[in-house]
């Protein structure tokens, strides 16, 4: 179940830590928001050090879809109304900012970078692609209704944004390892204050970086209320028609398309994870529908932190935590969203003000209909006494046929059938395994 990105990208390998060092940095996750965050430092000229549990890029970032676009689903919509403009603009400011610096960077780096326009396709009706295109329009970014699209069904329509872009994200990342000091193998198991203790190391930093996708320290910041996982499944397709450009449709689950070289990328389904569904049967006969000569090249699956409010978590990581910050909860959304915390915490750990801070800060309301559905999700899995318990907060785990895995619905943590930690915030295995 490997990616595309994962097969052709042969990634190089860092030594674990095993010595006490010093930097003015340790960024904690080796994904693309750590490994942005460590290059932006860099430049900026801070001495920064990375620590990765694994390996890198074989988390969310190493099964992303990659698309490059400031078009996150209908977000605008939604920001306008929970924060207002003034902040759903600074959401569109950090993402366009983010989106031209891939560009200027990409021109140099030979990770199949190409230009796409960007659509969100609606199969029920107009009117909400017709309220975020009033909203784009309020902020200076015209979007455009298209109602002849290249889909192998009916749509009513798609919302187009041009001039957005698509990439190898693990060829585009490795030509930004060089001169980053990185240590893989190297859990990071507690902070004290800005020092970060791993498993066999240590690093004294005056200042820290947690980008390990979930947040793993519980008693600071009420992540584990602010977020969820949700769960995507993409197939590559070979021998499939390609379709220009890259679409998603306006409902969370429904289906989305890229291409990548030779392949159509066919993604979609999941939910929260946790919960039954069907996703790869539900694909898999939508290829064989309308794509009978086609064949499923790769596939995989993979999970995103979902937010309250449909913004990431970029900024301090808790009022109690000094000089410790935090990028999480993208919404599916990590690529720009990654480089628009690589510009932001370059900013806050300069000690820089960023005029896009604010839509992003984690310590902005949680009063949201959401942190509702997480504490009844967080109950029912605590009153679920039947199944192998989650050794992150003891959440019953739900077994995921498809997949052959355990998965926590309350926070999204997953093992093995064996018992083996697969995916975080919990950080270690079931006992027994
Ligand atoms: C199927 C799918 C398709 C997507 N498509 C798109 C798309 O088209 N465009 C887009 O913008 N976004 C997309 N996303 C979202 C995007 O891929 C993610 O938001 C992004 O990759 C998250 O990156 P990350 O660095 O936060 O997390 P990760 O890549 O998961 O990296 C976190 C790292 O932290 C490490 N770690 C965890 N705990 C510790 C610890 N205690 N000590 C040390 N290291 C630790 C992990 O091992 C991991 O390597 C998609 C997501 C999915 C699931």
């Amino acid at each position: 179940m490997h990616s595309l990105w994962l097969e052709q990208n042969d990634l190089p390998t860092f030594p674990p830590l095993q010595e006490t060092i010093s930097a003015d940095v340790a960024v904690i996750g080796g994904g693309i928001a750590g490994i942005l965050c460590a290059w932006r430092l860099r430049e900026l000229g801070l001495d920064c050090v990375l620590l990765e549990s694994g390996r890198i890029c074989r988390g969310a970032t190493g099964h992303t879809t990659a698309k490059l676009t400031v078009q996150h689903g209908l977000v605008y919509q939604r920001l306008a109304k929970q924060f207002g403009l003034e902040k759903a603009r600074q959401y569109l400011a950090a993402n366009l900012a983010a989106l031209d610096q891939f560009k200027s960077l990409c021109a140099h780096i030979d990770c199949n970078f190409q230009e796409q326009d960007s659509f969100v396709y609606s199969r029920q009706g107009l009117s909400s692609l017709e309220a975020e295109q009033k909203i784009l329009t309020a902020l200076n970014c015209p979007a455009t209704l298209e109602k002849h699209l290249p889909l192998p069904f009916s749509a009513a329509g798609a919302l187009r944004l041009p001039r957005q872009a698509q990439f190898d994200p693990l060829a585009f990342l490795s030509a930004l390892l060089p001169g980053l000091r990185i240590f893989e193998r190297s859990p990071v198991r507690a902070l004290k204050g800005a020092q970060v203790i791993t498993k066999e190391g240590a690093v004294h930093a005056r200042q820290v970086i947690v980008a390990t996708h979930f947040p793993f320290l519980d008693r600071h910041g009420l992540y584990f209320m602010k977020l969820y996982q949700s769960r995507s499944y993409v197939l590559a397709l070979e021998n499939a028609p390609l379709i220009d450009g890259m679409f998603i449709d306006e409902t969370p689950g429904g289906l989305s398309f890229r291409t990548a070289g030779p392949y159509q990328l066919l993604g979609g389904g999941g939910g929260r994870t946790g919960k039954e569904n069907e996703a790869w049967a539900h694909l898999e006969s939508f290829a064989r529908r309308h794509w009978p000569q086609a064949k499923v090249k790769y596939r995989w699956a993979a999970q995103d932190c979902m937010s309250l409010d449909g913004a990431p978590y970029i900024g301090p990581y808790s009022p109690n935590t000094p000089n410790v910050y935090v990028a999480t909860g993208f919404n599916k959304w990590g690529m720009t969203s990654a480089m628009a915390a690589a510009l932001i915490l370059g900013d806050l750990l300069t000690g820089r003000e960023n005029p896009w801070a604010e839509v992003f800060s984690p310590q902005r309301t949680m009063l949201r209909p959401q942190l509702a559905v997480n504490a009844a999700a967080s109950a029912a899995g605590l009153l679920n006494f039947r199944t192998p318990r989650c050794p992150h907060m003891g959440c019953g785990l739900k077994w995921n046929d498809p997949e052959h895995t355990w998965d926590c619905p309350c926070h999204g943590s997953r093992f093995s059938e064996a018992g083996e930690r697969l995916d975080g915030p919990a950080n270690g295995d079931l006992p027994n395994a």
